[in-house]
């Protein structure tokens, strides 16, 4: 189709860097020198609000284990760091991590109260040499992530003793010798802290926070040169000479590690000013595509860098920590591929690998995922529960360290911008309360069933007319956008970012349409993932979930428990394509989002009204009917669906509907499809007379 209206490039970053002048939000606090200005401004967590059905997941969540977990669970009921005799390293930090946010995002009074519980036990541990926590740990590593506790505690309460306590901390690091071994988390994951020292450089400004920043990150791994050479490629894989160790080299091949270093060189390019950081940041996330890609836009690991089969398992906590990576990477670079990523991972990896209610989890998540069981499979050092939805399955980091995932993500759909204008990020329901211009507060309301719909609608609210800019992230892959404004209408397509300068004033309205054409993406064994937005669809597989029990005895509570998913339909299809016209043969219906909107019929949702599992009939916000054929020698092996035959795979047999759901709403899925032989397919596709 043609367009007729005029394309739009604009590229003003590239103006304002040409013409030497760097301008500074007035509003919200970037970086002061002599750190590099960032692209965008993270706002403060309270800034954006949850919407339409991402308000409803969040909710799920909250009803879910978040919003009940430190009840039950010992490690955080009794955990040290809220002031009890127990767990006293990562778990109440990682907790929090999730708690705080998805507490000040739903304004949740009965949250709100717990998270306090957490926080006073926190803020009156803090000593006069600067260590903080439970008397009884010793280790830097989860202070790292209790640093971004308190950040965002602060940043939701104006608390000023949160910020005292980091303060104090980073005194701390900074008049103690560096102790960051390669042999421990705390070495490997050193510069996790310098999320927060810039964050707290930005409130402070004083140096010696990046003197500390500067020692931490010469004295802990060196993730750069790693990402330079990235030792554990295809043929280190082939060879099988990957380190399955947890010894120093075997954490530079652990997923959640290498999920969380991405950022580590991105982070220290603020203050090195190297372009040598930002290279490794964006040649390391093309070495993961390479060596061990999967849908969805993860990497795999179960708990080591796995390759690329879609049988092979991806951590759920690298899943959140690689979100987490992102969204810090975005707001230091801008770039588009990583904002792409990010709607990806969320919008797929994240909601497929737990139940929709919230109530359980996998350790390990395959793309081509076709029974969750207890039983030995490929992974490279992961046990045998690890693929089944449970409380704790294999191993209860996970746990603690997914609530983050969600309430961090809704966090980040806007960011502000140097021009003191707001930048839509992420698209998908949500309401941003932010200052704008010379500090004028406005209200931006984003009505959206996005992702699975392409109609966006941004409403304005202001007490008076205000003139600021909008930034509207242009997704990579869509081939164009339509924009329409104050009586403006454009298509704009190749660029990444749409900046709208205007005077706004109350109710003025902005109408997006990202494009939904089905589109494909070239897999493992030449099979094809079929997508619609950032949104990869998946086989839908008729479903039996089987209680197993294996935590539920000892920790039955509300909606907690171990489920095994059995399939109840043949999974081992192909799909009949045609690449010139992807859309042909294929029927996509839009249905309602329901008050869980990764669910599909046959899911067993907790019901707390009941007290008892019931079972969703609704069908997933998208359904799609496509044509496959099943191929008969594509069987199970080692518990799970073999490896998808090299395609394209000669047709044998007939052709039949297939309905695909969104990987997220997919327990079991087959989201890497084998495709027919094109030629024969096309015979096959003519109507009949
Ligand atoms: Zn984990």
């Amino acid at each position: 189709m043609k367009n007729y209206f005029p394309t739009v490039f604009i590229l003003l970053t590239l103006i304002v860097t040409a013409c030497g002048k760097q301008e500074v939000n007035t509003n919200y606090k970037g970086n002061p020198e002599p750190l590099l200005p960032n692209a965008y401004i993270k706002l403060p967590l309270g800034t954006v609000i949850p919407a339409g059905w991402l308000k409803s997941q969040l909710e799920a969540q909250a009803a879910g284990l978040t919003g009940n977990l430190d009840d039950f669970w010992p490690d955080l009921v009794n955990s040290s760091w809220r002031g009890g005799d127990g767990e006293a390293w990562e778990r109440g930090p990682y907790f929090l991590d999730g708690l705080v946010p998805l507490a000040y995002l739903l304004k949740d009074d009965h949250l709100i109260g717990k998270v306090k519980t957490w926080i006073e036990p926190i803020l009156t541990s803090s000593r006069d040499t600067g260590w903080y926590g439970p008397a009884k740990n010793t280790d830097r590593w989860p202070l790292a992530v209790a640093n971004k506790v308190l950040m965002q505690y602060y940043e939701a309460t104006g608390d000023k003793r949160a910020l005292d306590v980091i303060t104090k901390y980073f005194r701390y690091l900074h008049n103690s010798k560096p102790d960051w071994p390669d042999k421990e988390w705390r070495g490997v994951r050193a510069m996790e802290n310098a999320v927060t020292g810039y964050w707290l450089y930005r409130q402070t400004g004083e140096s010696w926070i990046l003197e500390t920043i500067k020692s931490i990150e010469q004295n802990s791994s060196d993730w750069t040169t790693y990402y330079e050479k990235f030792p554990w490629d295809s043929a280190s894989s082939a060879d099988k000479k990957i380190p399955l160790n947890w010894g120093p080299d075997g954490l530079t091949a652990h997923v959640v590690n290498n999920a969380m270093a991405i950022k580590y060189p991105g982070l220290w390019y603020q203050q090195s000013k190297n372009d040598r950081f930002k290279k490794a940041v964006f040649s390391g996330i093309k070495k993961y595509d390479l060596n061990h890609g999967q849908a969805g836009g993860r990497f795999s690991g179960d708990e080591h860098l796995a390759g690329k089969s879609p049988s092979r398992g991806t951590e759920l906590c690298s899943v959140v920590e690689y979100m987490f990576s992102l969204e810090e990477l975005y707001e230091i670079f801008g770039d588009n591929t990583l904002a792409d990523r990010l709607e990806r991972l969320a919008y797929n990896s994240l909601p497929g690998t737990t139940t929709p209610d919230f109530w359980a989890h996998q350790y390990d998540q395959q793309a081509n995922q076709v029974i969750s069981s207890a039983a030995k499979r490929d992974w490279s050092t992961n046990g045998d529960y690890s693929n089944i939805y449970g409380l704790m399955p294999n191993f209860a980091c996970c746990l603690a360290n997914m609530h983050q995932g969600w309430p961090k993500f809704a966090v980040s759909m806007w960011m502000a911008t140097n021009d003191n204008g707001l930048a839509l990020v992420s698209y998908g329901p949500s309401v941003v309360k932010a200052k704008v211009g010379n500090a004028k507060e406005v209200t931006i309301t984003e009505d959206t069933n996005y992702p699975f719909n392409g109609t966006v609608k941004l409403t304005i609210n202001t007490e008076k007319a205000v003139r600021f800019p909008i930034d509207l992230r242009i997704p990579g892959w869509a081939d164009s956008v339509t924009i329409k404004f104050k009586n403006k209408l454009v298509k704009v397509k190749n660029i990444s970012v749409y900046k709208i300068r205007e005077r706004w004033k109350n109710g003025d309205q902005i109408f997006i349409e990202l494009p939904m054409q089905l589109r494909i993406e070239k897999r493992y064994n030449n099979s094809l993932a079929i997508l619609r937005g950032p949104v990869y669809y998946s086989l839908r597989i008729d479903k039996e979930y089987k209680s197993v029990r294996i935590n539920y005895d000892n920790f039955s509570y509300k909606g907690s428990v171990d489920w095994e998913i059995y399939p109840n339909s043949a999974w081992n299809y192909g799909l009949l394509i045609d690449r010139r016209n992807i859309s042909r043969g294929m029927k996509v219906t839009e249905n309602p989002v329901s008050k869980y909107p990764f669910s599909d019929r046959g899911d067993l949702i907790w019901s707390a009204d009941s007290n008892k599992y019931v079972l969703s009939v609704q069908d997933a916000p998208v359904t799609i009917k496509a044509r496959g054929m099943k191929i008969p020698e594509w069987t199970i092996k080692n518990n799970s669906a073999d490896v998808p035959p090299l395609s394209p795979v000669k047709p044998e047999g007939d052709p039949e509907i297939i309905t695909l759901v969104p990987y997220g709403c997919a327990r079991l899925r087959i989201t890497e499809f084998p495709v027919m032989d094109i030629i024969l397919m096309e015979d096959m596709m003519r109507p009949t007379k």
